[in-house]
């Protein structure tokens, strides 16, 4: 679980603000949802034989003895909100959410056992206009963060489609048992379909050659399909047809999706989708088609610090007020507030904690600014300002306080 240090937060807050701006730009509205819900819900929606149910989801029992977990992903909660709220089904709603997600994952480079995502599901819409309008947000993002992404793409068909295709999958891999490793061996009737999305590079070419996903596809997810991919050409989208890609949870029918770099090592998904029109009355809501996507943030930051040089900069003050003794304190009290009044977008640090002018003016310095207003005994008495540009070799100027707001809002979107 990390912290998440000034000297990264403004580009966590850059992702935030593109994402808030492309989701609503196409009628997505935010949710707000709760970081705890009861364990029956994720095992329920998630699937009991899935690596987040198994193993990595944060459970405790509350003072009443309900049994509770820390919300592994946000789908779940989105559709239980949803059902309980009555939002599925008045004016299809399409939704977006961000925040904190938990699993009790092995701690590695891009995997954090607290990392954030945020996510977008839309719901009432049997698509495929809304599977291809959420891949286009997508890559609108990646365009207004500045970074590059490859798109892997696939269909999973009906959850009767892909009972045949897991009957193939357990057919074949049982007659290769021997090659399995323990993993896949205990996946193999569980859970084989995640046996294709093993990272052990010993299982690749058993992998290859395993029964094809899309050979098994009904007619209704194989027209779905190719009417997706049509609206992609006609976006100009690029994608890679993965028939391998089967995503690691449960709730997902016909279009799965996942957008990876190869710029991050081993953990190069940065988000991830599809459609999952079984969820909702799987929870106890009426028949209600469903599509949704989240991306990783920590993921997602290291990215834009990688590939975005025109990222914005830290937020760096514009002034720093330097003063010294009691009357200059309360003028520079008095001279803060009336710039913070009336030149807006002016981020102006002021001087606190006593110190010579030598330390406020190092102070000033490391604070970025790019001009110090000085203020001492002398214009403290004749209320005026020193005007002292810090990066740049010019003179420091008195001034008059009725002078002061023209000459900051001069220093703003420079
Ligand atoms: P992975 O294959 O990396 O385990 P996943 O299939 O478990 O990913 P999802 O549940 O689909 O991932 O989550 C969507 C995105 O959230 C992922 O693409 C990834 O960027 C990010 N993510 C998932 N788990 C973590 C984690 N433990 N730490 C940081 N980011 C994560
Ligand atoms: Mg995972």
């Amino acid at each position: 679980m990390n912290d998440i240090l000034p000297e990264h937060s403004h580009v966590w807050q850059f992702l935030e603000d593109c994402a808030r701006e492309v989701f609503q730009s196409a009628g997505y509205c935010e949710i707000r949802l709760p970081l705890v819900e009861r364990t029956e819900l994720f095992s329920r929606a998630i699937g009991e034989v899935t690596d987040i149910v198994e193993k990595e989801m944060y459970t405790f029992e509350d003072r009443n003895g309900d049994s509770l977990t820390l919300r592994p992903e946000g789908t779940a909660g989105c559709v239980r909100a949803g059902i309980e709220r009555g939002l599925l089904h008045n004016s299809q709603p399409r939704l977006w959410y961000s925040g904190a997600m938990f699993r009790h994952e092995r701690p590695q480079k891009g995997r954090y056992r607290q990392f954030h995502q945020i996510g977008v599901e839309a719901y009432g819409m049997p698509g495929p206009d809304v599977d291809a309008e959420q891949i286009l947000l997508v890559r609108r993002l990646w365009q207004r963060l500045g970074i590059r992404a490859e798109l892997r793409l696939n269909s999973l068909g009906t959850p009767e489609s892909r009972q045949e295709y897991r009957a193939a999958l357990v057919h074949y891999f049982e007659q290769h048992q021997s090659q399995l490793d323990e993993d896949s061996r205990r996946r193999l009737h569980t859970n084989p379909m995640r046996i294709l999305d093993s990272k052990n590079p010993a299982l690749r070419e058993l992998i290859e050659a395993a029964p094809s996903l899309p050979d098994y596809l009904d007619a209704d997810s194989r027209e779905h399909f190719r009417q997706l991919c049509q609206l992609l050409d006609d976006a100009g989208v690029d994608y890679v047809l993965d028939p391998r890609l089967v995503r690691g949870l449960d709730y997902y029918t016909r279009t799965v999706f996942e957008w990876v770099t190869d710029a991050l090592g081993a953990q190069d998904a940065i988000c991830s989708g599809g459609r999952y029109d079984g969820l909702v009355t799987q929870l106890g809501g009426r028949p209600t088609p469903a599509m949704g996507f989240a991306l990783g943030m920590e993921r997602v930051v290291t990215l834009i610090e990688q590939q975005a040089p025109d990222r914005p900069p830290a937020m760096l003050p514009h002034v720093y007020v330097v003063h010294s003794g009691e009357p200059a304190r309360r003028l520079a009290f008095e001279v803060s507030e009336l710039l913070r009044d009336q030149v807006s977008g002016l981020r102006l640090m002021l001087n606190c904690g006593e110190a010579s002018f030598k330390a406020q003016f190092r102070r000033a310095d490391n604070s970025g600014a790019s001009v110090a207003l000085v203020i001492g005994e002398q214009e403290a008495s004749t209320r005026t300002v020193q005007f002292k540009p810090l990066r740049e070799h010019s003179e420091q100027q008195a001034m008059t306080l009725d002078a002061l707001p023209d000459a900051l809002a001069a220093l703003i979107d420079r």
